[in-house]
């Protein structure tokens, strides 16, 4: 099957490209169109005029919920999801049941993944059951095919046992994703601890919480010479700690979620659920201070943190209600809008840039470029359509987002897997 994408504006930061021209397909891969096949030799014609045309997107943090989840979300709808969303890879989080911590979990989720849309691939657990005491096996794990090991929705507490997964991680080539989290710091903190926690009356969460777990990230980075990623990362002092320490360079990253940036702690007011992830929402100068991070690359992945939950169990009391957001039809829009239109934080060569060749290269995947003889994945994006979000039409199987009714700016409009269209607006 063939297929040439004209006219489009054409950014590919792995190879530093950033041209209006066209774009080959040939059997599923990037060619030059010098030899397109024969057989077919009259290619389907897409034209990209005034659009965008970028490596597929990856988003490295979403929770698909399979197995154990499926009334939230399954890998197949998780999937679809992220289609619409204009992402032709995602990472799924490893806290499903049984959580993904052997290699028969990760070899389930695997073959359920040949059955999505786009390319899933599993992050294998650091601990066993996520409990934070016994290590799982990271290499079996790795060999069964993980592309990165993480606790998230869970925070390793032991520093030693976190130390020892590191270095099991180095010797086997995987990077370790952490969500940053004192517990003993956080307790049964539900929002971030300031105004809006003291005079609602809930329990705070503060930003000590997160950036103890990242400091401690970056001393065992370079202890053991090896990648850390720092998950949705929300505090100001967390960007200053990661900017200091890549500076020095040590091996670590962070990543932002656009509730981040997005939204703040005053969004908790009327207690609408859909504003209770973990991390909280946060203050003004938090929000700022990701802003910097994301401008002076300090903070290089954006992801959405996609964390689907069926609508009765986020219609109960705010203390009761289980953290996190859909994102992934969403995160492209919130990302564009703000980053790129209203904040003018970055262009959009960095923002394809951190969606693309940025994530690809911490999980060490072959994707994120529109490099000749590479697969097809692409997505075309019209930088400046204006919409609104409708979460009654949302692929995910649920709804539980703030963003209902937003008006964005920028969109993906077509999203193509090997060679073949999986969504188009
Ligand atoms: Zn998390």
């Amino acid at each position: 099957m063939n297929m040439l994408i004209r006219n489009g504006r054409i950014i590919d930061p792995a190879n530093k490209r950033d041209e209006v021209g066209d774009l080959f397909i040939d059997d599923g891969k990037i060619t030059d169109g010098s030899q397109l096949s024969t057989l077919n030799s009259q290619p389907d014609e897409i034209d990209a005029t005034n659009l965008i045309v970028a490596p597929g997107l990856i988003d490295l943090h979403v929770h698909l919920r399979e197995p154990g989840f499926a009334w939230k979300e399954t890998i197949e709808s998780g999937a679809r999801a992220a289609a619409a969303g204009g992402f032709t890879t995602i990472v799924c989080m490893p806290n499903t049941s049984p959580a993904s911590d052997s290699p028969a979990t990760i070899t389930w989720i695997r073959r359920a993944a040949e059955r999505a849309c786009v390319n899933v691939l599993p992050s294998g657990a650091i601990s066993k059951g996520l409990m934070g005491e016994e290590l799982a096996p990271i290499g079996s794990l790795k060999q069964a095919g993980v592309v990165a090991i993480t606790d998230d929705g869970r925070c390793i507490q032991n520093n030693e046992l976190m130390r020892r997964a590191i270095e099991y991680a180095r010797m086997v080539g995987v990077p370790v994703l952490d969500h940053c989290q004192d517990y003993n710091l956080v307790g049964n903190g539900v929002v971030h601890e300031g105004y809006w926690s003291t005079l609602l009356g809930l329990p705070g969460w503060p930003r000590t919480g997160e950036e103890v777990i990242v400091m401690r990230n970056i001393l065992l980075a370079d202890c053991c010479d090896h990648h850390v990623h720092c998950q949705h990362v929300s505090a100001a002092g967390s960007v200053r700690l990661l900017r200091e320490a890549r500076r020095r360079g040590v091996k670590i990253s962070g990543e932002v979620c656009p509730h981040h940036i997005a939204l703040t702690d005053d969004a908790i007011q009327d207690f609408d659920t859909n504003c209770k992830m973990n991390p909280p929402l946060r203050a003004k100068e938090d929000v700022a201070t990701l802003l910097e991070g994301i401008a002076d690359g300090t903070i290089e992945i954006l992801c959405s943190d996609h964390a689907p939950h069926a609508q009765f169990e986020k219609e109960v009391e705010f203390d009761a209600a289980p953290f996190g957001i859909v994102g992934l039809e969403t995160e492209l829009g919130l990302f564009l809008d703000l980053l790129v239109h209203k904040n003018k934080t970055i262009e959009l060569p960095r923002l394809i840039e951190m969606f693309t060749v940025n994530p690809a290269r911490l999980l060490q995947i072959e994707a994120g470029t529109l490099s000749l003889g590479r697969a097809a994945d692409i997505t075309l994006i019209d930088p400046d359509l204006e919409w609104t979000v409708d979460a009654s039409k949302f692929q995910s199987m649920s709804r539980n987002t703030p963003f209902d009714g937003w008006k964005l700016k920028g969109r993906a409009v077509r999203t193509i897997v090997g060679g073949k269209t999986v969504w188009a607006l």
